[in-house]
């Protein structure tokens, strides 16, 4: 039975369209169609919305926790937020920004910490190396100059026309060989950009860290342009967290959804798409309750999770079919999330309380090395953690004086075979996950004697535990698939199919799965939404 969580929303059986997933995209696709007049149902397998965008009391009560993404740049900086930023905000969006987005410590005490003072950057990259503020100067002018050609290129869908003016329009502004510049970018490794611009070890692994979000370790090729972007948008910029915790975007947008009229259908774990004359015309839920769909089913579901348990691999072609096994996940993501009675006492000095994001690579070698062990199934020895402060950005999300953070391990293996360190024995996620959970903290504890002695409470989950809350998380990965180049841009999920259709007529994707790729930017959910009520939407339809 599906529980409506509105009783505004649209109920019934039969609806123009069906969005199976109430992640980012999926939201946003259905909060498009249901602006433009369309009745829209969205399917949530679990008791509350949002999928990989989650905040909760994990640890302890008053202790608020985002249990997956927490920066809410993507979502800030999105063209689906220019269109409907307003309306969020009247629905309660609120957003806690942070002047020091991110830094990194460093074994031998030092600290480096970019904030949205270009001053005080500069400052402290100088203090590394004088050369690498210059550098960096001359890397900020650069960004400011492509930026604006840059962004309309990564939100227009690939290939297209649109994108072919974006590089058009940014070959004028910039000279005819900027798309070479950018194509020499996009193909390099971290290390090779960072090494081409910085000399110092500290300010090279200050920016490669950003490529560890993704699947980049420092010699993957294609692993330098999201390292330039988050670190140059984030120094001009900062970075934005929710306020009281990243669950204000989904709460805001099924709020807007219902107030246009779509409905949200939580605990309704979709078992197939129904598919009549190699159409999509509906779904079935587990309870074999069908719900219609006039318009069509938006599935925002990653390929395996679609393909071949939803729609079965005999309405699809040998070809297909094949594209869909090949499809290659991520190494996987593992999270610590503490309540603290205070932040840590970093031995850099008691102002990297202040910033949001701390890197603990420390260098390229490390993290090249716990990507190495990560993907070989080894437990890294010395894997490269993200140590978010929110509260230091968002005091409520904690009592007074209390703290909480977000620790992600990047990266883990999706399956165990082994301890890089030769210290845990066990194999099973489930017998490995608080021994590894005690490495994460001896980590942070190099580098903040106090941190297990503030420790109020701790919640981890493993790479199976992720998959276990949301499906699209296969095997733990964040990223829902790799974004290495042959998985990427024009070639998302698949050759011939970047553009959010399927071969079942009716049936589009979106999500982390398809262009733009993973992240709260809710892209591919507004671009699919665009081009669904579009003019040209009943060409893209068949
Ligand atoms: C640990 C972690 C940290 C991250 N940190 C950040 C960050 O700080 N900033 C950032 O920008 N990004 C971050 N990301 C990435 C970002 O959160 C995701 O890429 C993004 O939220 C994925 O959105 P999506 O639209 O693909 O849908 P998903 O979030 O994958 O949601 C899909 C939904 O579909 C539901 N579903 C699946 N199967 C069915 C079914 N059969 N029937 C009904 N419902 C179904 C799932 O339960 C889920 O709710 C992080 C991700 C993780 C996991």
């Amino acid at each position: 039975m599906i529980s409506p969580i509105s009783k505004r929303g649209v109920m019934g059986s039969t609806y123009d369209w069906v969005v199976v997933g109430s992640g980012i995209n999926g939201l946003a696709t259905a909060v498009v169609l249901a602006s433009a007049g369309r009745s829209v149902i969205v399917l949530e397998r679990n008791a509350a919305p949002g999928g990989a965008v989650r905040t909760e009391e994990l640890t302890l009560p008053g202790f608020r926790h985002d249990l997956f993404a927490t920066n809410l740049n993507l979502f800030a900086g999105s063209p689906f937020f220019a269109e409907y930023g307003d309306d969020l905000v009247r629905h309660g969006l609120a957003f806690a920004p942070s002047d020091k987005p991110f830094s990194s410590v460093f074994p031998d005490g030092r600290f480096v910490g970019v904030s949205t003072d270009m001053a005080a950057t500069l400052d402290m990259v100088g203090a590394m190396s004088v050369a690498d503020a210059e550098a960096w100067t001359g890397l900020a002018d650069w960004f400011g100059e492509v930026a604006p050609h840059l962004f309309p290129l990564l939100g227009t869908t690939l290939p297209s026309v649109q994108a072919a003016r974006a590089l058009f329009d940014g070959s004028r502004a910039l000279g005819w060989t900027w798309p070479l510049d950018l194509a020499r970018l996009v193909m390099q490794s971290s290390r090779e950009f960072v090494e081409e611009h910085f000399e110092s070890r500290e300010v090279q692994a200050l920016c490669a860290s950003w490529g560890m979000h993704l699947d980049f370790p420092p010699d993957a090729p294609g692993g330098a342009l999201f390292p330039f972007l988050e670190t140059f948008a984030s120094n001009f910029n900062g970075m934005v967290l929710g306020l009281g915790g990243a669950n204000t975007i989904i709460d805001a947008l099924v709020s807007l959804l219902e107030s246009r009229g779509g409905a949200l259908g939580l605990s309704s774990d979709v078992a197939s798409i129904t598919i009549e004359d190699d159409r999509a015309v509906g779904v079935e839920l587990a309870t074999g309750e069908r719900i219609s769909a006039r318009g069509g089913v938006v599935a925002n579901l990653t390929p395996k999770v679609l393909f071949g348990r939803l729609v079965p691999s005999a309405n699809l072609t040998p070809r297909f079919n094949r594209q869909v096994a090949a499809y290659r996940h991520a190494p996987a993501a593992f999270m610590v999330h503490l309540a603290m009675s205070g932040l840590p006492g970093w031995s850099a000095g008691d102002e990297v309380k202040d910033w949001a994001y701390v890197h603990i690579g420390p260098y390229l070698e490390d993290m090249g090395l716990a990507y190495q062990q990560a993907v070989g199934g080894l437990l890294p020895e010395r894997p490269t953690l993200v140590v978010g402060q929110p509260t230091a950005v968002d005091p409520s999300r904690a009592p007074e004086g209390k703290h909480v953070l977000w620790v992600q391990v990047r990266v883990v293996p999706s399956t165990i075979r082994g301890d890089a360190a030769g210290e845990i024995a066990a194999t099973s996620w489930g017998d490995a996950k608080e021994p590894y959970a005690d490495r994460v903290i001896e980590l942070i504890e190099e580098h903040a004697p106090d941190v297990a002695s503030k420790i109020l409470g701790r919640h981890v989950l493993s790479p199976e535990d992720l998959e276990a809350y949301n499906p699209n998380l296969i095997g733990g990965d964040s990223l829902g698939g790799s974004h290495h180049p042959m998985q990427f841009a024009g070639l998302r999920p698949f050759p011939g199919w970047t553009k959010y259709r399927t071969p079942i007529e009716g049936l589009f994707m979106c999500g982390a799965s398809t262009w733009p790729g993973a992240g709260v930017g809710a892209g591919s959910g507004y671009l699919l939404g665009k081009r669904l009520v579009g003019k040209r939407s009943s060409l893209f339809c068949r």
